[in-house]
């Protein structure tokens, strides 16, 4: 880790925590309400220290080939500099293969993409095996467009029956809904969706209060429309290899 990309990190950082406050006093929202989530895919564990260390607590996956040991080299090295800051929150955002629940469940404390039934019993099951109890969120496709875009969600129809098989599931607690903005659509207008889906969700399972919309492009728009978590990768860390 140079002191250079220690000092980038920061400013990018600095930047986007500058969004989100704009983004939080235009919303006459909290700032605390607000989650941001450090999306660090495809980047190295010495970048995730840097973050720790300029106090983020919380940091976002979408591969378990890359986040398990990613998980494993940041515990490694806090615990042997404790000083550096606590162990981050891991967040699984990226579509999960029901083959790779019970590694996601010894690290992630947070998946925002339960999209299947099938899913919920391994991850259950995962967690349960790990000793474990892991916040869930369901996540929406909100594309009406019906072009498929390979990024997974469930059916806003299939939501209802999704959370209840997540809420009898003893390791795991449903805390809401997460959706990605599909492309070309205005995304004040899918996150009012989602918005919409929550309330309805929360009619059920008054505890699913959790909100994850927005990021690097939309998190103004997901701050208006409610979300409580954000998730942004390309404006704290630069761009990304293309399909990652
Ligand atoms: C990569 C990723 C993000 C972060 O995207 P940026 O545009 O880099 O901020 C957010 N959510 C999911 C599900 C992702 O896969």
């Amino acid at each position: 880790m140079t002191g250079q990309r220690a000092a980038q990190l920061a400013e990018r950082l600095a930047a986007v925590e500058n969004r989100v406050g704009s983004a939080c006093r235009a919303a006459g929202r909290p700032r605390e309400q607000v989650t941001l989530v450090v999306v660090t895919k495809t980047f190295p564990a010495s970048d995730v220290l840097a973050l720790v260390r300029l106090g983020v607590r919380d940091v976002g996956e979408n591969r378990d080939q890359d986040a398990a040991p990613k998980a494993a080299q940041v515990a490694a090295a806090l615990a042997a500099a404790p000083g550096d800051g606590p162990l981050p929150r891991w967040h699984f955002v990226g579509q999960l293969q029901r083959n790779k629940a019970a590694s996601v469940a010894r690290y992630a404390d947070v998946v925002h993409s339960v999209d299947r039934l099938r899913l919920v019993g391994a991850l259950d099951r995962g967690a349960d095996a790990a000793g474990r109890v892991l916040d869930a969120l369901l996540q929406v496709d909100l594309d009406e467009s019906g072009a498929a875009q390979g990024r997974g969600g469930a059916a806003p129809d299939e939501l209802a029956a999704l959370a209840d098989a997540v809420a009898c599931a003893p390791a795991l607690r449903l805390r809401g809904l997460m959706a990605v903005a599909p492309l070309g659509a205005d995304p004040l207008q899918a996150f009012d969706r989602l918005a919409g889906l929550a309330q309805r969700l929360r009619a059920d399972h008054p505890q699913a209060t959790w909100v994850s919309a927005g990021m690097s492009g939309d998190l103004e728009a997901a701050v208006a429309c409610g979300a409580t978590h954000l998730r942004v990768g390309s404006a704290v860390l630069g761009s990304r290899p293309l399909l990652q």
